[in-house]
């Protein structure tokens, strides 16, 4: 009896000790993501409760960043970016902008021109092709812009791309409709915020699926804003940093 006890209180301690060293060193690598995640949401939360008293948290539509191929998309402050983690597991695959006013209201429009299509089931989303990536030229990549919708799925896409509409040329600048807070279930609806990503092609002349982060690629370079959540400086992505 007494050496049996002994031998599982020796186990229990090997077995907290390691489980001490797993938290020592998980928490040297999870601390500084869990800092700057955690100061984007506060940033976010007090973005939400009053955007008149953060101007400067704001990208604005149509700028361009310094030299970057794109033009921004639209107004708002950027709350989640390129890999941001929702839940185990998960992976965002593009950037979500929270414009700050009512749905139907922050007008988004397209980064740079290309052939738009809008699937006939689509309600809040449509998807560009650029036939030619600016910083891999020959390479057909996609943009994807969604949550275009209200909470019922009464879309806020311009009329110019009703459902059904296929390969219809867009000119880098011109209006595409306003943020929404469309999710597909109108008791639980997002937040209003565009959310936009670069999709790969597969090869097909199709989009790859935009669901998936390995199919998109990080938009930092294309924007010219810090945009991937793996390597966050910490700091409101706006132009000029
Ligand atoms: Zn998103």
């Amino acid at each position: 009896m007494r050496s049996e006890g002994s031998a599982m209180g020796g186990w229990l301690r090997l077995i907290l000790a390691a489980m001490l060293v797993v938290l020592i060193v998980g928490s040297y690598f999870a601390l500084p993501w869990l800092r700057t995640r955690g100061a984007r949401l506060v940033r976010l939360r007090q973005w939400f409760d009053n955007p008149a008293a953060h101007p400067e948290w704001s990208i604005q539509v149509g700028a361009r960043c310094g030299e970057a191929p794109f033009l921004l998309p639209t107004n708002g402050y950027i709350g989640f970016t390129w890999g941001d983690s929702f839940r185990p597991g998960h992976s965002h695959q593009g950037i979500d902008i929270f414009g700050g006013q009512a749905p139907g209201e922050t007008p988004v429009v397209a980064v740079t021109s290309g052939y738009l299509s809008r699937l006939p089931e689509w309600k809040s989303s449509l998807i560009i092709r650029v036939p030619s990536d600016p910083l891999l030229p020959g390479r057909q990549i996609w943009l994807y812009y969604t949550h275009m919708a209200d909470t019922a799925g009464n879309s806020y896409i311009s009329p110019s791309f009703p459902p059904g509409t296929s390969e219809q040329y867009v000119e880098a600048g011109e209006f595409l409709g306003y943020q929404g807070n469309y999710s597909g279930d109108p008791n639980n609806p997002t937040g209003i915020h565009l959310h936009f990503s670069i999709v790969l092609d597969d090869g097909q002349g199709s989009f790859r699926n935009e669901l998936k982060i390995a199919n998109t690629l990080d938009p930092s370079p294309y924007l010219g804003l810090p945009l991937n959540a793996s390597t966050d400086p910490g700091v409101v992505a706006v132009c000029g940093q």
